[in-house]
């Protein structure tokens, strides 16, 4: 059994975590911490391998301190703070981290399809779309997305009550237009991404992973 400890678990992505956790045969739900929970995470990483954090830009780096620092590896959700600060808490812990910006399949494949079609195609621009509640903008996916295509690729960011987590990339050439389109209807998406990258960090060659295309290959 692998134990994890939730940071964030009252959150909105949080409790889907604690669900999925709870439901898999081979993990168990080691601790929630969350403000409103009056849960801290140091006491609930003492029986804990694996830390979840789907906290807030100015929290993620602290509990991922405190996590590698125990000996417990991270798997981070959170987007919106700097990923350069993430790789040295990681490199100087005794845990793994791993990172994505986003843990739906589809998402991954809109990255990987619109780096690809960037490299045929004259530009490119990014609208992303999202729940207004969400605290950063440009999406970290909307990031990624833009620093794995070619060129420069502005990034529209749209907040709106009713989005989860949506995205179009709009590539166009002379006389045609290409959209990838990405669409979020539950934060269920995110799962099983989490689940793999929980049951997969352990045992990753560097302290720390970006996205989840490093464990689908
Ligand atoms: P949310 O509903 O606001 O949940 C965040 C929770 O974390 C809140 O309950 C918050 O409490 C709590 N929290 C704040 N500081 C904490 C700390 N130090 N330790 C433990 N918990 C703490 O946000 P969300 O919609 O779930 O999103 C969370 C993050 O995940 C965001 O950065 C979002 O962009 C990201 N996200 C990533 C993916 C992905 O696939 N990678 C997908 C969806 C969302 P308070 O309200 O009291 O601050």
């Amino acid at each position: 059994m692998i134990a994890v400890v939730v940071a964030g678990a009252a959150g909105r992505v949080g409790q889907t975590v604690c669900a999925a956790v709870e439901a898999a045969d081979d993990l168990e739900l080691a601790g929630r911490a969350d403000p409103a929970l009056g849960a801290s995470l140091e006491s609930a990483l003492e029986a804990a391998d694996v830390l979840v954090d789907f906290t807030r830009p100015d929290a993620v780096l602290a509990n991922a301190r405190v996590a590698v620092a125990a000996g417990v590896h991270a798997v981070v959700g959170t987007t919106g703070f700097d990923l350069e600060a993430l790789r040295a808490v990681a490199e100087d812990g005794s845990a793994n981290v791993f990172v994505a910006p986003n843990f739906a399949i589809g998402a991954v494949l809109m990255m990987r399809f619109a780096a690809e079609a960037s490299r045929h195609m004259q530009r490119a621009e990014i609208v992303e779309y999202h729940h207004q509640a969400k605290l950063d903008a440009p999406s970290g996916t909307a990031r990624r997305t833009a620093s794995l295509m070619q060129g420069e690729v502005p990034i529209h960011s749209v907040r709106l009550p009713g989005v989860v987590a949506d995205q179009d990339v709009i590539l166009g050439d002379v006389g045609q237009t290409l959209t990838l389109r990405h669409v979020t209807t539950d934060r269920t998406s995110f799962m099983p991404g989490v689940l793999l990258a929980v049951r997969r960090v352990a045992s990753l060659p560097e302290r720390l992973t970006v996205g989840l295309e490093a464990l689908l290959e």
